[in-house]
């Protein structure tokens, strides 16, 4: 079946219209796009346009990071500059004080962000982290017109309720790679724990937030398998990381992605998980390269800034990128 489908050729378009009637995406079909020749690049990112158009139209969301707290994990992960495990000569401190995480706020706004997220190393956050955090997203969201994404480690119940009821609307945990892909990247913690900590935040009614970083090793199958576990986990956003390998990083070896793969994954995530919000994320300047535009015809929202550790394009040229496309901002609608 995958082999006829990889042949023959897909009629994308096609697919892209029973998808919007409906159907569900199989594993196979999945595959197929991450393994088409590269001369169907552009019919599989036109059929993934025609599922974000139906979804989206032309807007595009804009989100922005703030690195609340930088460096000193205790945790293994291999693409983390700010593990304990990493040499990287990153910048590390302790829980920003209130005042700085609402002055990263005013400073999302005039940047036209609809989502500002709170992002912060380590396992999970301690009382006095949690407090700070708490502080702040209280005062944003009585005077900013912006949702707030959390990004904190693995929550109990009690810390995912306090969040939501000082106005978080999302929480971020990425499920990273596949449940058998794992152990490969990390061993301080589990796939298992990263799928509970989504599901506390949704019982909470954050809305989850939970994708992957592509390029660290992982197979096709192991990518689809991702997509699927993320579909059945019902993430309402899902970011496409693409590993941005990190010198000092147990990953910096690894540099196995190349711009056409990036964008036939961002068009297998609109495929399989067609109504949520698919955001090229982390990595998209040095792994898309040149081909950045073509990404926002699968994707419906970015990061603009600067990454944790990394830096991002001027929010200006990303400005410029969706208007020159024909594309326009999505603003915050709260
Ligand atoms: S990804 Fe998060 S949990 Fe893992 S090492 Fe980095 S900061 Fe720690």
């Amino acid at each position: 079946m995958k082999e006829q489908l990889v042949k023959a050729g897909m009629d994308w378009r096609g697919l892209a219209a029973e998808i919007i009637e409906g159907k569900v995406l199989s594993r196979e079909e999945a595959l197929s796009i991450l393994q088409a020749k590269d001369s169907e690049l552009l019919a599989i990112m036109d059929g993934a346009y025609q599922v974000r158009r139906h979804y989206y139209g032309n807007k595009v969301k804009l989100n922005l990071i703030i690195n609340a707290k930088s460096g000193y994990c205790p945790e293994d992960c291999g693409y983390c500059s700010q593990s304990t495990q990493s040499d990287a000569p990153i910048e590390k401190y302790t829980m920003l004080e209130k005042d700085t995480l609402v002055d990263g706020a005013r400073k999302a706004m005039e940047m036209k962000v609809g989502t500002y997220c709170i992002v912060a190393s380590g396992r999970g956050p301690t009382k006095r982290e949690l407090d700070q955090v708490v502080a702040a997203v209280e005062e944003i969201k009585t005077t900013m017109p912006m949702k707030i994404c959390a990004c904190l480690g693995i929550l109990s119940q009690e810390q995912a309720d306090r969040l939501k009821q000082a106005g978080v609307d999302r929480y971020n945990h990425n499920l990273n790679t596949s449940a058998d892909h794992y152990s490969h990247i990390t061993s301080t913690h589990t796939y298992e724990d990263r799928v509970h900590t989504v599901s506390t935040a949704k019982a909470a009614g954050m809305s989850p937030c939970s994708g992957v970083i592509m390029g660290m090793g992982e197979t096709d199958e192991q990518l689809v398998d991702v997509a699927f576990s993320l579909r059945e986990l019902d993430a309402d956003s899902i970011p496409i990381n693409f590993l941005n390998s990190i010198p000092g990083t147990p990953l910096a070896h690894l540099n196995e992605l190349d711009p056409r793969r990036c964008l036939k994954a961002l068009a297998m995530f609109r495929f399989v998980c067609p109504s949520k919000e698919i955001r090229a994320s982390g990595g998209r300047e040095v792994n898309l390269r040149s081909l950045q535009p073509l990404a926002l015809y699968a994707a419906n929202s970015i990061f603009v800034g600067d990454y944790l550790t990394t830096e991002g394009q001027e929010a200006t040229e990303d400005h410029r990128m969706i208007e020159d496309l024909g594309f326009e901002i999505e603003r915050c609608a709260l």
